[in-house]
């Protein structure tokens, strides 16, 4: 009985690894490393370095340890990248999926938990977005993540693959010991860069358009921490191992923060200066997102403890001062 983390050597994926073996679960990470981190790896999770489209691969590591679950991560996650390179994520996100679920139904293993995202709401309709909002994604990271969506859908109805997709808002912060944090190359999120201007690693943050329809004119996040996140995937996988139905459930904190907001608690945290300059908008980025985490609180019992901005900001900041190179 082992649980399959795929991209378990990413920033979240990481984070999960550690509450799932703090559970007590047997966890198998499978990670190419292409963004993820040896170093991220959790030292009692096994690891087996291979990409999740190679099928042999896959199957021969599914066999060998006995995989009963999956719990699945690895995917291409910029917005602004798919907008320019969409057939990355159609092969990296769609296809690796369906390799995935091909060896799961092979195997007959019936259970994935599954990183999904806000963006496949695109611009929502109504806010808080609720799970019941009509999905509309605005760039093609946000498309295939819904399409892995609909995969897991058609999977279940035929071959009774249960899932649990997981809408995450925005995800931040660092473990609380500091053992793991946020390391990408090129760093495109917000609070990394905030903390890199902070640490005097990088000039000034980018303020990505200020002429949107928000009280400050910057696009509007809801910030929801990588522990709590975490912690979700647990539930999540307790829930299908207990029998339930597929399902999917937004993860936010239902509060939501301009960038320009952002800046400023960052500023209090750190008590640096942290310069800024108005830029223009990225492409396919929506105004708001803010959501409603009724449903995962109800049905999965999440209860989220860190996820406040300061706390995310607090524990983030903990990271980059420890770890001002990354791993
Ligand atoms: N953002 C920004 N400057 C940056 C990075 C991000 O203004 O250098 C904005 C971005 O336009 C979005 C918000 O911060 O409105 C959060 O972006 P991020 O890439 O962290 O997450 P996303 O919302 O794309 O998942």
């Amino acid at each position: 009985m082992s649980i399959a983390v795929l991209g378990g050597a990413g920033y979240i994926g990481s984070h999960a690894v550690q509450a799932l073996i703090k559970k007590g679960e047997k966890v198998v990470v499978i990670d190419n490393l292409l963004t993820g981190h040896k170093e991220a790896i959790h030292e009692e999770a096994l690891f087996y370095e291979g990409d999740i489209r190679d099928k042999e691969f896959m199957l021969s590591v599914f066999k060998k340890e006995g995989i009963t679950g999956v719990v699945h991560f690895a995917a291409s996650s910029l917005v602004g990248e798919s907008v320019t390179n969409p057939l990355k994520y159609f092969n990296n996100n769609v296809h690796g999926t369906q390799i995935t679920l091909e060896v799961m139904q092979e195997l007959g293993v019936k259970h994935i938990v599954f990183s999904s995202t806000a963006a496949t709401y695109g611009e929502p309709e109504e806010t808080p977005i609720k799970e019941t909002t009509p999905t509309n994604p605005k760039n093609p990271y946000g498309e295939s993540k819904l399409m892995m969506e609909k995969m897991m859908k058609w999977c279940d109805e035929a071959y009774g693959i249960k899932f649990v997709a997981l809408r995450y808002f925005n995800v931040a912060g660092a473990s609380l010991d500091t053992s793991i944090g946020e390391d990408h190359t090129p760093e495109t999120h917000l609070v990394p860069i905030i903390l890199e201007a902070a640490l005097g690693k990088r000039e000034q943050v980018s303020i990505f358009g200020d002429d949107y329809d928000t009280p400050d004119g910057t696009c509007i996040r809801d910030y929801v921490h990588v522990v709590d996140l975490s912690d979700a995937h647990v539930l999540a996988l307790d829930y299908l191992q207990k029998g339930n139905d597929s399902n999917i459930f937004n993860l936010g904190s239902a509060d939501g923060f301009s960038v320009k907001e952002m800046i400023e608690e960052a500023r209090k945290v750190t008590t640096k200066e942290i310069p800024a300059v108005i830029a223009p908008r990225r492409a396919g980025d929506p105004s708001t997102l803010v959501a409603s985490p009724e449903k995962a609180k109800e049905v999965l019992g999440w209860k989220p403890q860190y996820t406040n901005v300061t706390t995310i900001l607090e524990t983030a900041w903990a990271w980059h001062q420890s770890h001002p190179n990354g791993y």
